[in-house]
């Protein structure tokens, strides 16, 4: 008889609207408009993901310059894009889906709205995420100014600062971490202009606390997801901080640390926003392999957001 592990398993995890929609929109357009159909940078930060779509004829580039054939659709990514880009597509009269998260571009209207009203923007988020670049490139640069830490937020200059201030956030950042920096500028700027609904969407924050409540009660935990997936690098430092040192990344190619899981009684597991489900059912099944498994689901909230595909798509 094989040795008892129990794995405490997140919910909500996984896919969210926004990737769910970004993905259905290159499988649309690719049937819609057959293959090849470019794609504008990783369309979700899952190379899984992108594989797939690869196989079935999609081609990623970073940027339109490199797209051999300007009369093939191209799709932005759901991490949204600076203005520059439709208008470079628009100049080249290339045809264009934007699959940028509705929740994304939330942001970056309200980051247009500041400018427009004579706010200074101050961006909460990582540099050189695509996001970060997106938000960035929606108004004037010396109009915005990226905060990455506790440590920048403190370093900030008033007298760099002669109008009004407005802040934002990047979608995926660990919600309490950005807590302590919007609590820093507060005191640095008490008339600061919150964003009227919270930025850090929905999905990002539903998973955070779904770890928040398991890792404390386990040995190690996993989080299915890419390096460059920014939410899944949160959940991890999520799941550190909530209790959980051993805790890890752990992306479909990658082995998986065996000898130190079946020394446990008790795993975490859950996957980022970009990860798709069938990747944590392979994780099960391959400890299955080894040992006997338990499996208890945490349910900390229920998700039934769904976002419009682009009217182009029909
Ligand atoms: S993580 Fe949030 S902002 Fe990003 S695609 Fe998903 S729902 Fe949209």
């Amino acid at each position: 008889m094989s040795k008892g592990l129990k794995i405490f398993l997140a919910s909500p995890r996984g896919f969210c609207a926004g990737v769910d929609r970004a993905i259905e929109i290159v499988e649309k357009a690719l049937k819609k408009f057959g293959s090849p159909v470019y794609v504008r940078h990783e369309i979700v930060h899952n190379k899984y993901v992108v594989d797939n779509l690869k196989k079935k004829g999609a081609i990623f580039v970073e940027e339109l310059h490199e797209i051999k054939d300007n009369s093939r659709p191209v799709v932005f990514s759901a991490h949204g894009v600076p203005k520059s880009v439709p208008k470079e597509a628009e100049n080249k009269k290339m045809f264009y889906v934007d699959a940028t998260c509705p929740l994304v571009t939330k942001v970056h209207r309200e980051t247009e709205r500041n400018n427009k009203n004579g706010y200074q923007i101050i961006l909460i988020g990582h540099k050189g995420h695509p996001e970060v670049v997106g938000t960035m490139g929606q108004i004037p640069k010396e109009n915005i100014t990226l905060v990455e830490t506790a440590e920048d937020a403190k370093n900030i200059k008033n007298e760099n600062f002669n109008k009004p201030v407005a802040y934002v956030t990047q979608t995926t950042l660990s919600v309490d971490d950005t807590k302590e920096i919007i609590e820093i500028l507060k005191k640095k700027f008490p008339n600061i202009k919150s964003p009227i609904k919270e930025d850090i969407c929905y999905a990002t924050t539903n998973r955070q606390n779904a770890v928040k409540h398991i890792a404390p009660l386990c040995e190690m935990f996993f989080v299915i997801g890419s390096e460059n997936s920014s939410n899944s690098k949160r959940l991890v430092e999520v799941a550190k901080k909530a209790g959980c040192s051993k805790s890890q990344l752990i992306n479909f190619d990658k082995r998986l640390p065996l000898d130190q899981i079946i020394k446990c009684n008790r795993i975490g597991l859950t996957s980022g926003a970009s990860a798709p489900e069938s990747l944590v059912q392979d994780f099960i099944s391959e400890i299955k392999k080894h040992c006997d498994v338990s499996i208890e689901e945490f349910v900390t909230a229920r998700e039934n957001v769904t976002f419009k595909l682009p009217k182009s798509l029909n």
